[in-house]
């Protein structure tokens, strides 16, 4: 299809990221035959895998059901070296992905975007970034994520400190030595969860700050054999049926359990629970009872199981204990999955600082004070999470209709329609943002969200429209449905970044999508059932004589 070009735009389609939901953006405009560009503030691609490379930074899904899964081109020049890829071996994927589809000239790197501001007479944005430069786009497609905001402690002294101190979200392109280094983590998220056994065998010590404490499992990762590697080539097209499809909420391969708790004796129980611990990833959701995270019962049996397995891995009985967590059932809050965690606690260069027993006082030039003591370093590691959702959105400078100001209007949380729009945010979609995702694999959430948006650009065109903009009536009816299901989804512990929990001062509201995909579609669909979208698509001289 020939590039359609406007001569009052610079560009018909911008992406704002090149992470993995930005270079798909990206890869689908310019297919669709729409002037396409992105702008992307790291100095090369790949977004969140751009940014956290700290050792042993990888995958919790699947490499194969994580990557993309809509090219049979794609699938079949890639090789994962293992079922769960590491930080080098995924960027080095995305920058493959840029330039199977010939896409790097159409991605402007080290441009950070400090502003987007609506005109409805243009049926345009200006999006300007922090090097001055302007760019007025027809529509924009902010693929910024919701996990691209490093959230730092609020901690007395924090700048004091003369040592190294790396953010996980943000960690140095030259590679910091640990070799013999006394290391505080703080934080024990899937990052430092990952951090720790990483690095346990070369520093003089490592001290874990935790908070809370997690039900971390291991991840039970594998190579990829060239009998795996062929098996997934023969089969590309089921897998990719099956991760693409809308009555898969997981976005994963794996199989369900097919049976609830009360189908199996105690004993019968406590062998599939091992089983259980024995699965890759995420399997231990995916593939547990159907019940397991609706039955308290059978969930507090699972967690007890799990108490068991850290108290027998844990040589020290006060340090297992403090390992359990005592405030959440298994998956209430994402469960991080991580081999060799636990045990890394064996070695004796590892410490546990329990910080609901010993807070942090203050942080000074030269390390750490809890109630119990100072403890000096040479690194500090920030495994402190995100701004998690809307983050990135609230910080561009984000002017829509009738003086929204995104930066204002979300403080008390985000409203939106499918966690990629916004009314009163014509021509603007974010994918992967705030009430994007369920509670499965991200990138199966954002292939929904792309799919359709590029699919109602299209529509848009053939059609003579130029302006999408959710209607208040369709914003509200997608807030209720979030609203409604926010207490039954699975991720339901309050105190999580799934609530805005972990951020000082951050209003509570849930940023997951708790009707999963099919909630997605089904109200997708009713949009989608009326020629004009139910009123969202016009067409500018219908919207500017509305005005
Ligand atoms: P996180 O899950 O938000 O964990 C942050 C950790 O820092 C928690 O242990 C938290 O404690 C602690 N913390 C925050 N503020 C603190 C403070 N002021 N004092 C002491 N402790 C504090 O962050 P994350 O580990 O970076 O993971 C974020 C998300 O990134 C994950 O949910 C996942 O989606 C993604 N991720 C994925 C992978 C992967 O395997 N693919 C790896 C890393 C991250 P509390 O729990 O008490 O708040």
């Amino acid at each position: 299809m020939a590039e359609q070009t406007s001569s009052d735009v610079d560009v018909e389609v911008l992406v704002i990221g090149a992470g993995v939901v930005g270079i798909y953006a990206l890869q689908r405009a310019l297919e669709a035959g729409f002037s396409a560009q992105t702008l992307e503030a790291g100095e090369g691609v790949g977004g969140v895998w751009y940014w956290n490379r700290y050792p042993s930074a990888r995958f919790d899904s699947e490499s194969y059901t994580y990557g993309y899964i809509h090219s049979k081109g794609l699938f079949d020049k890639w090789r994962w070296e293992e079922e769960f890829a590491t930080q080098p071996e995924i960027e080095r994927y995305l920058n493959f992905v840029v330039d199977h589809f010939d896409l790097r000239r159409h991605i402007r790197t080290g441009q950070k975007v400090v502003s987007a501001v609506w005109n409805e007479a243009d049926t345009a944005w200006t999006v300007t970034t922090e090097k001055g430069e302007t760019i007025r786009a027809r529509w924009v497609v902010s693929a910024t994520g919701g996990l691209s905001v490093p959230n730092y402690p609020d901690l007395d002294g924090l700048e004091d400190f003369k040592g190294q101190a790396y953010h996980t979200g943000a960690w140095p392109h030259t590679p910091v030595d640990f070799t013999g280094k006394r290391v505080a983590i703080i934080g024990n998220g899937p990052s430092g969860a990952q951090i720790l056994p990483a690095i346990v065998d070369l520093v003089d010590a490592v001290d874990l700050y935790q908070r809370t404490p997690t039900w971390t499992t291991p991840l039970n990762n594998a190579p990829i054999t060239d009998e795996r590697h062929a098996w997934l080539l023969d089969n590309f097209e089921e897998i990719a049926g099956k991760l693409g499809s809308a009555a898969n909420p997981t976005g994963f391969l794996h199989e369900p359990a097919g049976k609830f708790s009360t189908a199996d004796s105690f004993d019968e129980r406590q062998a599939f629970y091992e089983k259980v611990w024995n699965s890759p990833g995420f399997g231990k959701l995916t593939t547990n009872y159907y019940d397991m995270t609706t039955n308290r019962e059978v969930n507090l049996e699972f967690c007890e199981f799990l108490a068991n397995k850290v108290r027998s891995i844990v040589n020290d009985p006060i340090t297992a204990e403090r390992l359990i967590p005592k405030d959440h059932l298994f998956g209430a809050k994402r469960p991080p999955f991580v081999s060799n965690y636990y045990e890394s606690f064996n070695n004796p260069r590892a410490s546990l600082i329990a910080l609901r027993e010993t807070p942090i006082v203050r942080v000074d030039a030269t390390g750490i004070e809890t109630s119990e003591g100072h403890r000096e370093y040479d690194i500090i590691v920030f495994a402190t999470g995100f701004d998690f959702g809307t983050g990135a959105l609230t910080r561009m400078g984000i002017k829509g209709l009738e003086g929204l100001d995104l930066g204002t209007d979300w403080e008390d949380g985000p409203t939106d329609f499918g966690g990629f729009s916004a009314h009163q945010l014509p021509n603007f979609f974010f994918p992967g943002g705030p009430h994007g995702a369920g509670g499965g694999n991200y990138p199966r959430y954002s292939q929904d969200q792309i799919d359709w948006i590029t699919g109602t650009l299209i529509y848009a065109r053939e059609h003579g429209y130029e302006r999408f903009e959710p209607t208040a009536e369709q914003q509200e009816a997608w807030m209720t449905m979030i609203e409604t299901l926010a207490p039954k989804s699975i991720f339901s512990a309050e105190h999580s970044h799934y609530y805005g929990a972990n951020v000082e001062g951050k209003v509570r509201k849930f940023l997951l999508n708790p009707g999963g995909r099919a909630k997605l579609h089904e109200m997708l669909g009713e949009m989608t059932a009326t020629g004009n979208y139910g009123g969202a698509l016009s067409s500018v001289r219908e919207s500017v004589s509305a005005v």
